[in-house]
């Protein structure tokens, strides 16, 4: 049995993540400090697939922990890393903190790989890497210097600590995956997004809005250049970008990479409007839901739209569950994690 590492496994995308994994016949060994996550993923992951990975409650930031961990698994043969903070305003107004965690706790992370002689990393990377850009589809070819905030920066920069790790030898190969907006929830409604606080992305404010947590859903912007006016971005379920790292994996495990470092967009290539999610989410699940329009939030582009072609010719990988999948699985988690 091959051995995993995940960072961040205990959450949104990396639980799903595990689930595929552990499906797949792969041990896995997560590290999370639960700062945006609760230990009952585990539970979550064990009902889905029987088997409940090793946990440490590590924060990346604590060196001489992490280094711990991973001397104990020096047989894993990759690191999945998820961990990171993940909300592009709060990382404009806590900087500092950002940069700390998501690229202090990565050079942790990546150096710690070194002594454990992990050969493999695939990394979380983000369709902010782009920036505010207007050239529609976004491909590879796009440079990926270009983020506008700071957790985009920290993913931008993120990548280029893979390059610096190859460098150093700390592992033989990376494949970073440029997600755009995964949203959804596991089949089994057992697994889902459960952010700490007040919901930053729209699809949990909408779930959290129809289970009566919020009072009502704030729309930013109608008067972009979009059929609607309200922007459009490309949304995917959380259970194919799930897939998209077993692939990764077995492109790294079979030496079927062609770069020491290569990088993947993760979309399905469709762009939905605010208000085409919205309604969607009501159609699917018969509900009917509060909004307001607001301005447009800082920082926001009208449009963001992946071309993911490079994923499917290299990874063999398509985003195959549909809107309506992606909208009811997302109020199924919901209702369920709240006793509704
Ligand atoms: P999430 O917050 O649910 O999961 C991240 C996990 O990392 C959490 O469980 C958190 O507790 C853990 N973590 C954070 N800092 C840590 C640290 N210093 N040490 C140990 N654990 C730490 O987020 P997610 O939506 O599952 O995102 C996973 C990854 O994908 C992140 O890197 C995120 O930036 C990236 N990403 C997410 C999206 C999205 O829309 N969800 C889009 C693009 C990229
Ligand atoms: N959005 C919104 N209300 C919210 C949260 C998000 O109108 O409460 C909009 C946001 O302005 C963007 C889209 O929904 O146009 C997707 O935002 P999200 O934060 O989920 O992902 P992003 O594309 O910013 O990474």
């Amino acid at each position: 049995m091959q051995k995993v590492i995940v960072t961040g496994g205990t959450g949104y995308i990396g639980s799903h993540t595990v689930v595929q994994l552990l499906g797949e016949g792969f041990e896995v060994v997560i590290i999370d400090n639960l700062l945006n996550s609760e230990a009952s993923a585990l539970d979550g992951i064990e009902k889905i697939t029987g088997q409940r990975p090793l946990f440490y409650q590590v924060d990346l930031l604590d060196y001489a922990n992490l280094q711990d961990v991973l001397a104990l698994h020096k047989d894993a043969v990759a690191c999945i890393h998820f961990a990171s903070l993940k909300a592009v305003a709060e990382s404009m107004e806590r900087p500092l903190w950002y940069y700390r965690n998501n690229l202090n706790g990565m050079t942790n992370l990546l150096e710690g790989l070194r002594s454990a002689s992990v050969e493999h990393v695939i990394f979380s990377s983000s369709a902010s890497v782009y920036g505010n850009t207007t050239v529609l589809p976004i491909t590879e070819a796009l440079p990926a210097r270009n983020a506008v905030s700071a957790y985009g920066i920290s993913k931008q920069v993120g990548e280029e600590l893979i390059d610096a790790a190859l460098v150093e030898a700390c592992f033989g190969s990376a494949i970073s995956l440029r997600y755009f907006n995964p949203i959804g929830a596991h089949s089994s409604a057992l697994i889902g997004e459960l952010p700490k606080g007040r919901p930053n992305n729209l699809m949990p404010y909408i779930t959290q809005t129809a289970a009566g947590i919020r009072q009502q859903l704030t729309i930013f912007g109608k008067d972009y250049p979009t059929p609607d006016g309200t922007a459009v971005r490309d949304y995917l379920h959380v259970e194919d970008v799930a897939t998209a790292h077993v692939k990764a994996l077995m492109r790294l495990l079979n030496g079927k990479n062609e770069a020491a470092h290569e990088a993947f967009n993760l979309g399905s290539g469709n762009g939905y409007s605010v208000l085409e999610i919205v309604q969607a989410f009501e159609r699917a699940n018969s509900i009917k839901l509060n909004y307001v329009f607001a301005e447009r939030r800082p920082g926001d582009v009208a449009e963001l739209r992946a071309d993911a072609s490079l994923a499917v010719e290299k990874l063999g990988w398509t985003a195959q569950r549909s809107l309506e999948d992606m909208v009811r699985s997302a109020w199924a988690w919901e209702r369920k994690a709240r006793g509704l």
